[in-house]
């Protein structure tokens, strides 16, 4: 991290969700949240609901269609993710180093996975460290020490000698890379689209699953009991019948599970969430799907999925950030929010034009030039 530079002091009064009551929140000189009035504050909101800065489960910095790409890249991905109010990425998996991201106070904070750790030939060409199973221990040490305590596993992909979705990983082999990540202190996740990888990944005691499109109701009660997140990708499982449209002529089987899970995705993942399994908002972005999609994804999880607004906007702030170990806006943290005209919970739309964006104490006005 670089030093913190004096940044302009700020003063708000508004609604500070989740707590209902509108109260003054300051910000110091240091970008730190504090409930005692600064002198010379600017004022910039007098009105409207605050937003603990969101934050994105599942996206991916330095990574387009075609495999990694430069910094000037990056910069821009991860700009429009700060402009949607997206302050903290869960980067699941990167091919490019982009520690670089750290040393700039004008940029959202990332928590990495390192690098995806698939199969060989089994999975997107130039994304994933891609090994046999006998090296998938010491693979996740690899990836540990370049992550910030993820490590992202590819759980399944199509084996094409088969013709459809298989496992990436022997249910033993993936058992140990786990108990060694946990070890290290480490939290792993996985790639999963069908049944039998994520029952043998959760029943191995992994941490979340990313997509999750095969848990069955058995699944999600083990999940629920073990407290195994879940981050499904809402806006990525609305392009299933494209996948499924690629593949169909060279592997029929796939293509028709691929449109099983996609019929079946609403009603399994309204399953998991009467289960009581934890759901975080995703994006996926980065990759196939473009940066700044975090307001579809918090309403797809409302729309499509039933899960309140007030839910579906935790799983993209408050609730993801304690899952992840960061601070709301109690006094002493970063000032990291975002301000609303309206209340995001009568209407998610209002995500999509945030008045202000605060990160680590500094405005910044979307579509416009940086204010401070
Ligand atoms: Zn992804």
């Amino acid at each position: 991290m670089s030093g913190n530079p004096a940044v302009q002091p700020l003063h708000l009064r508004a609604v500070v969700l989740p707590d209902e009551e509108q109260r003054e929140l300051w910000v110091d000189d240091r970008g730190r949240v504090t409930a005692e009035l600064v002198a010379d504050a600017e004022t910039i909101a007098d009105r409207g609901w605050v937003v603990p800065g969101l934050v994105d489960a599942h996206c991916h910095v330095g990574l387009a269609a075609h495999g990694g790409v430069d910094e000037v890249e990056q910069e821009r991905q991860i700009s429009t993710d700060r402009d949607t109010g997206v302050l903290l990425l869960r980067d699941a998996g990167a091919p490019v180093d982009t520690h670089w991201i750290d040393d700039r106070d004008d940029l959202p904070r990332l928590i990495r996975a390192g690098r995806h750790i698939a199969r060989t030939r089994r999975y997107i060409r130039h994304y994933g460290e891609e090994i046999e199973p006998d090296h998938l221990v010491s693979e996740v040490e690899r990836q540990a020490a370049r992550g910030d305590g993820w490590v992202k596993l590819v759980g399944d992909w199509i084996e094409r000698e088969v013709g459809d979705l298989a496992p990436s990983w022997p249910a033993d082999v993936a058992a140990a890379a786990i108990a060694r990540a946990h070890e290290l202190g480490v939290r792993v996740t996985a790639h999963c689209f069908g049944e039998q990888s994520v029952a043998e990944l959760v029943a191995a005691g992994i941490d979340c699953i990313e997509h999750g499109t095969g848990i069955t109701d058995e699944v999600a009660a083990d999940m629920a009991r073990r407290s195994t997140a879940l981050v499904p990708t809402r806006v990525q499982i609305g392009n299933f019948p494209t996948y499924a449209e690629r593949a169909v002529e060279k592997f029929p089987t796939y293509a028709a599970h691929i449109r099983d899970l996609h019929a079946k995705s609403d009603a399994r993942l309204h399953a998991a969430l009467d289960a009581g399994v934890r759901v975080y908002a995703g994006t996926d972005a980065g990759g196939v799907l473009p940066h700044g999609l975090i307001a579809r994804e918090v309403l797809a999880l409302h729309e499509q999925v039933g899960m309140t607004a007030q839910d579906a906007l935790a799983s993209a702030s408050w609730a993801a950030r304690e899952w992840l170990g960061r601070p709301r806006l109690e006094p002493g943290a970063s000032a990291d929010l975002v301000v609303y005209d309206e209340d995001p919970r009568s209407d998610l739309r209002v995500l999509e034009h945030p008045r202000v964006v605060v990160l680590r104490g500094r405005a910044f006005r979307p579509g416009t030039p940086r204010l401070t």
